[in-house]
């Protein structure tokens, strides 16, 4: 896809993805943020920064905004969606840990694996995503399971930080996030609308 605007993203948004990494589901949408400057086509090398330590892949739905939301209702956000994609929120753990603020944690230069974006016909509620790890399926969930609908994601998002066209929105990850090292291949897939493939690489020292 063209490079996004805002990448908006959710933590935490499936119960057991926050419990396999020690966490509780918040109260309310963890936010958070990822730079443009990190995404990356399908094909294109993730590349590990060597003081990286565990990266992981997260295999997401990836919604692309086609409207102007702002404190907008639920309505409002789901007809403003105009396609999803395929995404990868790459993330170094060790850094998330580490750091307290997330951005290079999730926002080096290739740690956003984007597809391309699908505008058939979706249902928000029943989309399914994928992530298969050198070849073997690691992940599978629908956003049936979010803990937060992905509607309800963009209505919270829209109370506090204006949606425009392009922006894309990263609906959280669910369970069974693995490390990923040099000559892995990860692929996600929204079944369906997107798929992006990635190898990996030892990034330059
Ligand atoms: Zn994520």
């Amino acid at each position: 896809m063209e490079r996004p605007g805002q990448i908006i993203c959710v933590g935490r948004n499936y119960l057991e993805h926050a419990k396999e990494l020690g966490n509780e589901v918040p109260a309310q949408p963890l936010l958070f943020l990822k730079p443009p400057s990190c995404v990356i086509a399908s094909g294109v090398a993730i590349e590990l920064p060597s003081d990286a330590g565990r990266v992981d892949f997260e295999g997401e739905v990836g919604i692309v905004i086609g409207a102007t939301l702002r404190k907008a209702t639920e309505a409002q956000c789901a007809a403003g969606v105009r396609g999803i994609v395929a995404a990868n929120d790459v993330s170094s753990r060790d850094w998330q840990k580490g750091d307290g603020q997330w951005a290079r944690a999730k926002g080096s230069d290739t740690f956003l694996p984007l597809g391309d974006v699908s505008t058939a016909p979706f249902d928000l509620g029943a989309l399914t995503v994928v992530t298969r790890h050198n070849g073997v399926e690691r992940q599978r969930a629908s956003t049936a399971e979010m803990a937060f609908p992905i509607p309800m994601l963009l209505a919270y998002i829209s109370k506090y930080i204006t949606l425009s066209p392009g922006d894309l929105v990263l609906t959280g990850t669910p369970a069974g996030v693995q490390p990923i090292v040099p000559g892995d291949v990860v692929e996600v897939e929204i079944v369906g609308h997107s798929i992006v493939t990635s190898p990996v690489v030892a990034g330059p020292a």
